[in-house]
């Protein structure tokens, strides 16, 4: 592995702090991952020299941002390694790039009767926005159910799927509960119905190797922010001829051809999608997130995470039974839900902070997937490449003091 970790760690000058007198332990990396010095750097930068809106201007500074802009999208290209770059559409983050994908495909295709699958395990916004579409179209969802690890039950899958399911749209990996779902057996299967599938990866990306092509899936979706990037800025992969065939989302500047009061003709993609002044600041940093993930190699990422969550696993299993964990599934990203036996989730929470440590308390925006375990909420602890075995000592350390309260 031979990662340095304290080379890593003083990149991110967030994590050289102390809170409530402890030094800060951050564990808390599913909901937003802490950002480079590097990425912090380039938003002053771009700020103190480049700011200019972009693709309007002739003048050198308009140039000079929509060049850093761009950039970042053919580095996304090759992230995802989708065949094209303009296959790639900058959203808000992933609950924009699933609602555009309901709104601008469902409106157009989805009809009275089509079937849309989802599955137990989706964050709510891979929920909500097919719900709305069904709702208006009469169309009809349907939820894959799972098994007590957290895994998918793919026969159930299967049954399911006819000639009238149009859309699949799951999780990769789960933020709750960390189980990474057999997308690629899933996409094969969905297409063979001639169903179009959307992969909501928001946690994946930071993990797991995406290669668009080699998934052949019609939409990938994720955030920056979850991978080291910044706030405000999300990536919705889809085929050309899909995003093509779709209407426009939001309307107004940059995504028009020409307008007329006679009417109005739009813009080619990606900027048919991508209506008004973007977060050109942060879309430039998001480049500075994708090097420090290839600096380091996502495998290397991976593999270190993994030991991670494999060394608290082992701890907390020397910890008697006050532990109760969530999604026990082999294949897993370093994500772990779990409760203690005799706490409320949120009081384990405020008491860890009192140590320093931040992880998730509650439903983690899976309500349907709490309700499955008959729980309202959990304790998540999700790990990044800059933490450590010694804070995980301390995490353990704690759970088991205040297990005993
Ligand atoms: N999907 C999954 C699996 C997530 O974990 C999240 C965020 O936690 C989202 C979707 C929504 O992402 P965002 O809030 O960045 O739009």
């Amino acid at each position: 592995m031979n990662l340095n970790i304290e080379e890593i760690r003083n990149q991110f000058p967030i994590l050289n702090q102390s809170v409530n007198g402890k030094p800060l332990i951050y564990f808390d990396n599913a909901a937003t991952t802490q950002k480079p010095i590097s990425l912090i750097n380039a938003i002053k930068k771009y700020y103190e020299n480049d700011n200019s809106n972009i693709h309007r201007g002739i003048h050198t500074l308009a140039e000079r941002a929509t060049n850093a802009f761009e950039e970042t999208r053919k580095s996304v290209q090759q992230f995802v390694n989708s065949k094209e770059v303009e296959e790639i559409i900058f959203t808000k983050g992933t609950t924009e790039g699933i609602n555009l994908v309901a709104y601008s495909y469902g409106e157009k295709f989805i009809q009275a009767g089509d079937e849309i699958i989802i599955s137990t395990m989706e964050h709510h916004s891979n929920i909500v926005p097919w719900q709305i579409l069904c709702e208006k179209k009469a169309a009809i969802l349907k939820v894959i159910p799972i098994n007590e690890e957290g895994e998918l039950l793919m026969d159930e899958f299967e049954k399911m799927l006819s000639s009238k399911t149009k859309i699949v749209s799951l999780v990769w990996a789960s933020n709750a509960l960390g189980t990474i779902n057999p997308i690629k057996e899933i996409i094969e299967k969905s297409h063979a119905f001639g169903a179009k599938v959307l992969i909501d990866a928001a946690q994946a990306v930071s993990h797991l190797d995406v290669d668009v092509q080699d998934l052949n899936c019609d939409f990938l979706i994720f955030s920056a922010h979850k991978m080291y990037g910044p706030t405000g800025v999300g990536i919705l992969y889809g085929k050309r001829e899909l995003l093509e065939s779709m209407l426009p989302y939001q309307s107004g500047g940059e995504m028009i051809k020409e307008v007329r009061f006679e009417g109005t003709t739009y813009n080619d993609i990606p900027y048919k999608f991508e209506a008004g002044t973007p977060n050109i600041a942060d879309v430039i940093a998001l480049n500075h997130a994708i090097e420090f993930i290839n600096g380091i190699s996502k495998s290397k990422i991976r593999d270190y995470e993994n030991s991670l969550l494999d060394y608290f696993l082992q701890l907390i299993c020397e910890t008697n039974d006050t532990i109760k964990l969530y999604g026990t599934s082999k294949k897993k990203v370093a994500i772990q839900s779990f409760v203690l036996k005799n706490m409320h989730h949120f009081d384990a929470g405020m008491m860890l902070d009192a140590n320093g440590i931040a992880v998730r308390t509650g439903h983690h925006c899976t309500q349907p997937l709490m309700s499955r375990f008959g729980i309202e909420g959990t304790i998540r602890a999700s790990f990044a490449v800059y933490n450590t075995k010694k804070e995980i000592d301390v995490l353990v350390e704690s759970l088991i003091k205040i297990s005993k309260k």
